[in-house]
C-alpha cells in the first residue's frame, strides 16, 4: 500500500466521520480533514522512502509560505515582511521536522513500533491528556486515533502484515485471505486504484453532502 492510498483513504474516514458531528463549524471540519490526512502518514515515518519523509524532504522551497503569499502580494512592503516572517519560520519546522523524522528513520525498523496498536493508544492518551489541560476540543484527538489506525489497518490488507499487537504477539496479523492481499511497495496496484477509485467517488458525494450542509453551495 502507498502512502497516496494510505492519504486518500485517510481524507476518506476524515470526510465520512466528520460527517456524523451536525454541529462542527466548517473550520472544524476542514481541520478535521487535515489531521485524518496527517496521522493517517505518520506511521511511516519509519521509512526515508514513505510518501510523508518524501514530501517534507521535497520541498525545495517554502511551498506553504509562497501558496499563501503569491507572487503580486510580495510585490507590496507588507507582503514582502509578511513572506520573509513566514518563509523563515515554515523553514526552521522544516528543519526540525526532516532532523526528527531522520532520526526515527534510522532508529525504528519499518512497520515495528509506529505500527502497534499500543504505541497508538499511548499517543493518543498524550493528545487527550493535553487537549484536556489546554481545553482544546478532544474531538481532534478522536479523529487523530481514526486517521492512524485506518493507516495500520491499511497496512494489514497487505501482504507483510503489521505486527499490531506486538508485544503482547509477534506475530504479523492480516485482514485479508493470502489470495487477495495487496503487494507492498511504491507502485500503485490495480487494487489500490480500485480503493482510491471508490474511495474518491464516495469523498465526492459527502463533499457536496457538507458544501450543502455549510451553505456554500
Ligand atoms: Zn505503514
Amino acid at each position: 500500500m502507498t502512502g497516496k492510498t494510505h492519504l486518500t483513504l485517510g481524507i476518506l474516514i476524515g470526510i465520512v466521520f466528520s460527517s456524523f458531528f451536525a454541529n462542527l463549524s466548517i473550520y472544524q471540519y476542514l481541520l478535521i480533514i487535515l489531521i485524518t490526512a496527517g496521522s493517517s502518514l505518520l506511521p511511516d515515518v519509519d521509512t526515508d522512502s514513505s510518501f510523508i519523509q518524501y514530501k517534507v524532504r521535497g520541498w525545495g522551497r517554502p511551498a506553504l509560505t509562497q501558496w499563501f503569499i503569491n507572487y503580486k502580494n510580495r510585490k507590496t512592503l507588507l507582503g514582502t515582511l509578511f513572506y520573509i516572517v513566514l518563509s523563515f519560520i515554515e523553514l526552521i519546522i522544516r528543519a526540525i521536522l526532516i532532523a526528527a523524522f531522520g532520526i526515527v528513520a534510522k532508529l525504528v525498523v519499518h512497520r515495528s513500533v509506529t505500527h502497534y496498536l499500543l504505541s497508538l493508544l499511548l499517543i493518543f492518551i498524550l493528545l487527550v491528556t493535553i487537549s484536556l489541560y489546554g481545553k482544546i476540543n478532544i474531538i481532534y484527538s478522536v479523529f487523530f486515533f481514526i486517521g492512524y489506525l485506518s493507516h495500520i489497518l491499511g497496512d494489514m490488507l497487505t501482504r507483510s502484515g503489521v505486527k499490531i499487537f506486538f508485544p503482547m504477539s509477534k506475530r504479523n496479523f492480516h485482514l485479508l485471505p493470502v489470495k487477495y492481499r495487496l503487494r507492498t511497495g511504491v507502485v500503485v496496484s490495480k487494487e489500490e486504484y480500485l480503493i482510491i477509485g471508490i474511495g474518491l467517488l464516495i469523498t465526492t458525494t459527502l463533499v457536496i453532502f457538507n458544501l450543502a450542509r455549510f451553505k456554500l453551495i
